[in-house]
């Protein structure tokens, strides 16, 4: 280990586990992206929401249900703390009134979180959220390869005749070249559609490789970002979200995805349209809380212990 001391998660030793200021997993919190490597950043935007709304509330109770989480991954052997500078930077102040204007503010903030060399981990927030930082992240890095969770292809042209929506960032993103479509894969679609072509657009670019072995060789080397729509797993595990799909993935199946993207160059991530008012037992957060750790465990520069 080198001499750098880096920020640690607040022990349940040293502060009960309910008990101190909730920031994602009890990290210090940063009033800027200075000095890290990896910024958590909440997003409280619900406004490109077109059933259930709510995900605004989606990082305060990430936050909160993340007290749990202890900072070695037992599963995966993965130490973070050893060798990133993490905290919690804290929510972009958007506009709940517009969505144009907080689309702009959103992209805006992830310029200055990237200007400092951090890369963030978005708790969102509703899926439109992506667009704006994929847009960011794009001026960084150049088009992007992308693994996308969700029961939705959030590929519609528009929603009620509306261009950005939580139904549409990826459909924006490849139009405007951030996302390279040969290095995109997405994994949990499902329900019922308007048309057949709802999932076949992003089929004639390339079809679902199941395998993350198979997901790895496709993406290759380049920047990688994760999207995470927590309505892929099953609302069985995960009922408090807008968009509810029968017949979904397991958390086990989530884990397996997120522990997959180890070996990607990962740029950023998120996990978004957590809605925390239709699930009172606080487990959809909780599963969330713990998908953001395991995304944080498989970023680039993270040290496994023996
Ligand atoms: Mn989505
Ligand atoms: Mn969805």
């Amino acid at each position: 280990m080198s001499e750098k001391q880096f920020n640690q998660p607040l022990g349940g030793n040293e502060m009960p586990r309910f008990g101190g200021i909730a920031t994602m997993m009890r990290l210090p919190h940063a009033v800027s992206a200075e000095g890290l490597d990896v910024g958590f950043v909440g997003v409280p935007f619900d406004i490109g929401t077109s059933n259930r709304g709510g995900s605004r509330f989606g990082p305060r109770q990430i936050r909160a249900e993340s007290c749990l989480i202890r900072p070695y991954n037992m599963a995966t052997r993965a130490a973070p703390f050893d060798s990133l500078q993490v905290a919690d930077i804290g929510d972009v102040a958007i506009n709940t009134f517009n969505l144009q204007k907080s689309v702009a503010i959103i992209e805006a903030a992830y310029d200055e979180i990237l200007g400092h060399d951090c890369k963030p981990l978005t708790l969102g927030g509703d899926h439109t959220i992506s667009l704006p930082i994929l847009r960011a992240l794009h001026k960084k890095h150049g088009p992007l390869g992308i693994v996308h969770v969700d029961a939705h292809a959030d590929i519609n042209d528009h929603m009620f005749g509306e261009r950005v929506a939580h139904g549409t960032p990826f459909r924006r993103a490849i139009e405007e070249g951030l996302i390279e479509p040969i290095r995109m894969v997405q994994i949990g679609l499902r329900a019922s559609g308007y048309e057949a072509e709802d999932f076949d657009w992003p089929r004639g670019y390339r079809s679902l490789a199941p395998l993350m072995a198979e997901v790895r060789e496709q993406l290759g080397a380049g920047p990688v970002y994760l999207t995470f729509d927590i309505d892929g797993l099953d609302p069985a595990y995960a009922p408090g979200t807008g968009t509810p799909e029968i017949g979904g993935l397991t958390v086990h199946q989530g884990l397996e995805i997120v522990r997959g993207c180890r070996g990607l160059d990962l740029v950023g991530g998120d996990l978004v349209e957590v809605a925390p008012a239709y699930d009172i037992s606080g487990n959809t957060s909780l599963v969330a809380a713990n998908l953001l750790f395991e995304m944080l465990c498989v970023f680039p520069g993270v040290e496994y212990r023996s």
